[in-house]
C-alpha cells in the first residue's frame, strides 16, 4: 500500500474529532478527510487550512522577461523564491501579498498571481505552440493564460466558462494579458463536443468542484456552502464535463482533468467512470512531473474498489505554499 491510497492508514472518527478538529473547518469534512490521507500527512494538511499561505505567482512571458521583471520586484523590497519546477513561476512569503500585489507588475499585468498547485494541470497537460488546445471551464483563465505562455500566443485555445459574469472576466483577463490566441465562449461545456467533436490536440478540464483544497479555517465563506450533498451534485457535474471533453478530443490526444478538491467522489471516482465507459479507448498516463507534496491517486474507497490504473494520478497535500489538488492526465 502507498501513502495516501489506503483508507486503513487512516484515523478513527474518534482519534479525528479527539485531535485533529480544527476550529472553523465542517465537522463532517474533517472525518472524511481523515479516511481519504494517510495519517502523516492528516496533521500537517489541517494545519495548513489555518496558517498564512506563501504567494506564487508567474511572470507574464507573452509580455516581459523573466530577468527584468525579477530584478524591479527585488529592486521594490521583495524576497523571491524560485520555484525549480517552472522558470517563470516563484514565491513570496504570505507576509509580503500586498506588496507583491501593489507592485508595477503586477498592476500592470506583467505577473499573474496563481497557486503553485494550479500550475500543475497546464504542466501535466504540455500544450505546444501552434496546437489546438481546449479549456472547457477556463475561467478566470488563470491556466488559460499559463498555456498561452508555452505556446508562446501561436495555435488556438478555445476557452468555454458557462457563467456569464465569469465569461467577461476570462474575456477580459485575456486581453489584458495579451492572451491573443485565446478565444473565450460563452457556452456550456457538457454542449461543447456537439460543435467541436474530435477537434482538438488536447483538452484541459480544470473542473468546478466543492474547492476543498481551498478552504481557509479563518474565512467561512470558503466552507459555507460544502455538504456531501454539494460533493456528490459536483461529481455528477464533472461526469458531464469530462465526458464532453473526450468526445472533444482527436484520437491520439492528451487530456488533464483536475479539481482542487480531496472528495473521491469528485476525483478517483469521475475517472474510474469515465474508464468504464469508454473502455479501451481512453487510459490514464503517468503525470509527467514529480514533487514531494504528491501522493498516488486511491484505488479503493469505503469499500469500492477502482481500476488499478487510478493510481497513477496525483493528489496534492496542501502545505505553507500549495493548496490541496488532484490532477489525471488522460490518452
Ligand atoms: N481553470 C480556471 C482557472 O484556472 O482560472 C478555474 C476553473 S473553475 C475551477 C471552474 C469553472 O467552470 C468556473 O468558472 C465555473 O463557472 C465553470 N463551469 C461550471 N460549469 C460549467 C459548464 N457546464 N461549462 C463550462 N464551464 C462551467
Amino acid at each position: 500500500m502507498t501513502p495516501g491510497s489506503s483508507p486503513k492508514q487512516s484515523v478513527s472518527p474518534d482519534d479525528s474529532d479527539e485531535k485533529h478538529q480544527p476550529a472553523g473547518l465542517p465537522e463532517g469534512f474533517v472525518e472524511r478527510l481523515s479516511e481519504i490521507l494517510a495519517i502523516p500527512d492528516l496533521e500537517p494538511a489541517l494545519g495548513s487550512f489555518g496558517a498564512p499561505r506563501n504567494v506564487a505567482f508567474r511572470v507574464n512571458t507573452l509580455v516581459a522577461k523573466v530577468e527584468e521583471v525579477v530584478e524591479e520586484l527585488v529592486a521594490a523590497g521583495l524576497e523571491l523564491c524560485p520555484v525549480s519546477w517552472l522558470e517563470s513561476a516563484f514565491t513570496v512569503s504570505a507576509h509580503d501579498r500586498e506588496l507583491l500585489l501593489d507592485s508595477r507588475p503586477h498592476r500592470e499585468g506583467r505577473i499573474y498571481v496563481q497557486n503553485l498547485s494550479s500550475m500543475i494541470p497546464p504542466l501535466s497537460l504540455d500544450a505546444q505552440p501552434g496546437e489546438e488546445i481546449l479549456d472547457l471551464a477556463a475561467a478566470p483563465g488563470s491556466k488559460t493564460h499559463q498555456m498561452a505562455c508555452a505556446m508562446r500566443n501561436t495555435g488556438r485555445i478555445t476557452a468555454v466558462e458557462v457563467v456569464r459574469a465569469r465569461y467577461y472576466k476570462l474575456r477580459d483577463n485575456m486581453e489584458r494579458l495579451g492572451a491573443d490566441c485565446v478565444r473565450p465562449f460563452f457556452q456550456d461545456g457538457t454542449r461543447t463536443w456537439r460543435h467541436r467533436p474530435e477537434f482538438f490536440d488536447r483538452v484541459l478540464l480544470d473542473a468546478p468542484c466543492s474547492s476543498e483544497g481551498r478552504f481557509r479555517s479563518d474565512t467561512p465563506e470558503t466552507t459555507r456552502y460544502w455538504s456531501t450533498r454539494k460533493v456528490s451534485e459536483m461529481s455528477r457535474k464533472q461526469r458531464r464535463l469530462l465526458y464532453s471533453a473526450i468526445r472533444c478530443l482527436k484520437p491520439g490526444g492528451s487530456l488533464v482533468y483536475s479539481t482542487c478538491s480531496f472528495s473521491p467522489e469528485e476525483n478517483e471516482m469521475v475517472v474510474h467512470k469515465l474508464l468504464a465507459k469508454f473502455a479501451g479507448a481512453v487510459r490514464v498516463a503517468p503525470v509527467p512531473l514529480e514533487h514531494p507534496q504528491f501522493r498516488k491517486g486511491l484505488t479503493s474507497w469505503r469499500g469500492r474498489e477502482f481500476d488499478d490504473s487510478i493510481s497513477m494520478t496525483r493528489r496534492i497535500i496542501p502545505d505553507a505554499t500549495m493548496d490541496g489538488f488532484f490532477v489525471c492526465r488522460l490518452e
